[in-house]
Parts: structure tokens; sequence; C-alpha cells
């Protein structure tokens, strides 16, 4: 029978990528066999759970190829074969079994149960501190709009049922999105309800430089029992730096596999979806592709302008309408960048003991280098377009498709969604019904024009530009 299994493995080897292939198969050995059944020991839950949730149908095929028999292949690790039917039953469905355990005993539920008796917010502060976090990262200080509500759902869900509903939960998206504020707002949240959790959250880098640490002192015990033994909900802001660090991902690896085994959650943040990350070895990047995969987009000039209010608020700071649409309008990417904007100019309005006016914020933008173009919207570039062309709007979002009007109108389509924040359907929409694959195939073309300058499209594109911004 182990001959079998070498004949399958070789097989195997041929179906799946060598990284798969080492991560998954090179550790299940074969155990016993009997009545048609293909008993196969792995070495714990969290194989067992992958294994069989994605390449159990493979491994049969494999098995049939080799024998010419249909065989049914059970797995589990190698004690439990021997412990009889009990352990049994609850292997075979892990996960839910730990997440009835969860629900049903006092025992290790009580880690992520609501407790009364909670804190005062000094000590929930004291102990947000305490584990690296800032306090005011909470779900409440944080706004939601189209670009991150999806994110901000699925954390909330994170921190409602840790472990339960999206474990991993991996979220992504550009610098200054709020990916750190919402990972720690899970943390937050978690130790609001029980100040006794163990919530631990670190950059990748922290991770690596105390696995270093560890590894000089040679106490790599003490390193891995905080993370394996001593967490209830890991936090990892920043992941994207681990990749091509192999030793640290060896360990991240099996730290990540421990707790997920001890049904504990996992909440990890990077620059770059699982599968663009450089650097990170396959056997990480799927798993951390086995939970949810959420993404946080920059937010639309409401969603600018709320926080930016929520901020003032929170600041003390006296903005008006204006202010907030001035500085929504012309930093566009990056909250960061737009929450730092308001704190310096509310601090020099103050210091200079002036009220924050349009043309006071103007002035200070102009200093800073940022440069504070008014809002333009969809009409104004069509009008502007079709002048400078000479053609009319109607002929725009008509269906002609000459190309004395379908230039013009690709043009405005790019320069539409350059200076809006319009999704592709909406330009379509506002171009007269047209599909948003006409819209995106515009910018795309554009787009590479523009990039590999002097050509005509080019040269019209800053003409417009300039007149669009005088
Ligand atoms: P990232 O980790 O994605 O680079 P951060 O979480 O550090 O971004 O966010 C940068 C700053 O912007 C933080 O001060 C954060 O509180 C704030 N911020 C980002 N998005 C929002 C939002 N939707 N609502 C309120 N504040 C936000
Ligand atoms: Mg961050």
């Amino acid at each position: 029978m182990h001959d079998i299994w070498n004949a399958a493995l070789r097989e195997l080897q041929t179906k799946v990528s060598s990284d798969n292939f080492e991560s998954w198969f090179e550790n299940i050995r074969h155990h016993h066999y009997a009545d048609q059944v293909f008993y196969l020991a792995v070495d714990d839950d969290f194989f067992k759970a992958w294994i069989e949730d994605n390449y159990l149908d493979l491994i049969e095929d494999a098995l049939c190829e080799v024998t010419g028999e249909t065989m049914e292949v059970v797995l589990d690790i190698e004690e439990a074969f021997d412990e009889g039917e009990e352990r049994q039953v609850e292997l075979d469905e892990p996960r839910k079994a730990a997440r009835s355990a969860r629900i049903d005993d006092g025992g290790q539920a009580a880690l992520f149960e609501y407790t009364d008796e909670g804190s005062t917010p000094q000590e929930l502060d004291q102990k947000v501190s305490d584990s690296g976090m800032n306090p005011r990262y909470t779900f409440d200080e944080f706004v939601v709009g189209t670009s991150n509500q999806f994110t901000y759902a699925a954390c909330r869900a994170v921190a409602n049922t840790p472990a339960d509903t999206y474990n991993p939960l991996f979220i992504f998206g550009g610098v200054g999105l709020g990916k750190t504020h919402l990972l720690q707002a899970i943390g937050v949240e978690m130790l609001d309800r029980d100040p006794n959790a163990k919530v631990m959250y670190l950059s990748s880098e922290e991770f690596m430089n105390q696995l270093i640490t560890s590894l000089r002192n040679k106490d790599m015990n003490t390193f891995r029992n905080q993370f394996r033994n001593d967490c209830d909900l890991l936090l990892v802001d920043d992941i994207q730096f681990i990749g091509g660090k192999d030793s640290t991902q060896e360990e991240f690896f099996h730290t990540f596999n421990a707790l997920y085994q001890s049904g504990k959650q996992i909440v990890v943040t990077s620059d770059k979806s699982p599968q663009d990350l450089p650097g990170i070895e396959e056997r990480l990047a799927s798993r951390f592709s086995w939970g949810l995969i959420a993404d946080i987009q920059p937010p639309g000039i409401e969603t600018r302008v709320a926080i930016l209010e929520q901020k003032a608020e929170a600041d003390g700071i006296e903005m008006s309408s204006d202010v907030a649409m001035l500085l929504a309008g012309s930093i566009r990417s990056n909250v960061r960048e737009l929450e730092g904007t308001l704190i310096r100019l509310g601090a020099q309005a103050s210091l200079m003991g002036t009220p924050l006016t349009v043309e006071f914020a103007r002035e200070m933008l102009d200093r800073m280098n940022i440069d504070h173009r008014r809002q333009i919207g969809v009409d104004e570039i069509m009008r502007t377009v079709c002048s400078h062309f000479d053609i009319t709007v109607s002929d725009m979002k008509g269906p002609r498709r000459t190309r004395a009007i379908s230039e013009p109108r690709q043009i405005a389509m790019y320069l539409s969604r350059k200076h809006t924040s319009h999704s592709y359907p909406e330009l379509g929409r506002k171009f007269g019904g047209k599909d948003h694959t006409t819209v995106l195939a515009a910018c795309k073309k554009l787009g590479e024009l523009v990039e590999m300058g002097d050509n005509d499209f080019a040269h019209s594109i800053a003409d417009l530009e300039s007149i669009l911004f005088r």
C-alpha cells in the first residue's frame, strides 16, 4: 500500500505546483487501508482541513489512476487513528467543532464573550496603548463610504465573532486609506468587550525584529509562546515587509498555523493583494486567501468631506463647508495627508489668530505646494472639450462614431475619469448611455498616449487641462 501511495504522490506532483506540493503533500503519510478506504495521516488539524477542502478529489483521482479502482480517502492526524470514535467525530469537522465549542461551553469561550463588568474608558485606553495601539482608532471614529464599507463591515463582523466568520481577514489598499485604523479598531473593540483578551498588534517588521532578537538570544521558546499560546487575536500590519525574508515567513507560517488551529482570529493588512505581493511564498499567500480578502479604495469626494468634518470636530477646529470642499477637492488620494493638512491649517489659523477662511486656506495650500484646483464636473469638461474641437454636446453624447466626434468624446471621457470621482458606469450614463466598457477603453487608450507624450492627443489634453484649471 505504501507503494500505491508513492505512485499516487508522483501522479499528484504533476497536477499541482511544486510549492503547493511541498507545502501540502510531502507530509501526508499512508496510514492503513481497509474496505476500499484509504487512510492518510497528516500533521495537524490545519493541514487536514485545508487538504480536505482543496485536494481531496485530486487525491482520490490520483489513487484511482494508480489502482484502477475507486477509493474513498479519509484523512486524519496520526494520533487520532488510535484514539477511537469520539475524537474521530470532532475531527471530521474541526472548524465547526471549534465554533460550537465556543458557543456551548464556558471554558475557551470566555475568551471572546461579552463582559459587562467592562473597564473604565481610561483603563481601556491604557490597555489599548499597552497593546501598541491608538485608542482613537475605533470603529466610531471611522467614516464609512462606498470606498471602504465592505472592509469596514468585514472588520466589524470579525470583531463581533472572532475566528467564526472570516479567518484570516486580509485587508489591502493604498497608503493612508485607513488600514491600520480598521485593524486596530478590531483590537480596541475586543479589549472593550473583554479587558482580559490577549490582543497582539504589531507590524510584520516588528515581528521580524523580535524574531531576530530571540534568535540571537537563543530564546525562541519565549518568542513562540507569546504568539502561539499567549494570544487570542493577532493583528499584523503591513505584511508586505516580510516579502523575500524567508526565515521570517517560515516562522510566521508556523505561528499562523498554530493560531488558526486553536481557533484564534488573525487579521493582516498589506499594500497589495496576496497574489500580487512580491516575494511571498505561495503557501503563505494561499493561507491569506483562505478567509476573506477585502480591499480599501481611495474615498470619493463626499467621504473626504465627511472625514474632514469628523476630524475637525474631534480636534476642535472650526471649519466651514467651503474650506472642507476646498481641502477635499485638493487632496484626493490619501486620508492621512488630508487629515494632516487640516490639522496644520487649524494650528496656523489659531496661532495667527485668524479664522480658517477659504482665502486663508488657499494661501496656506499654496505655501505647502498643494495645488488646490477647484472641483470640476463632467458637464463642464464636456462643454470645454466640445468648444475646443468645435462640436456640439449632443454630438458628444450621441451615437455617431466618426473620428471628428469619437476622438473628442474619448478625450472628454478620459478627463472626466481623471478629474472627477465618477465610476466608469456613471460616466457611461453621463455620456448619453454608453456602455462602461467604452469609457474604460477610452481611458485606457488615452492614458497610454498621455504616458507616451509628444502626440496630438497628449498635447490636446494638456491644453484642455490648462483651460479647465485656469
Ligand atoms: P493606512 O494604514 O492604510 O496607511 P491609516 O489607517 O494609518 O492608513 O490612516 C491614516 C489616517 O487617516 C489615520 O489617522 C486614520 O485615522 C485616518 N483615516 C483613514 N480613513 C479614515 C476614515 N474612513 N475615517 C476616518 N479616519 C480615517
Ligand atoms: Mg498602516
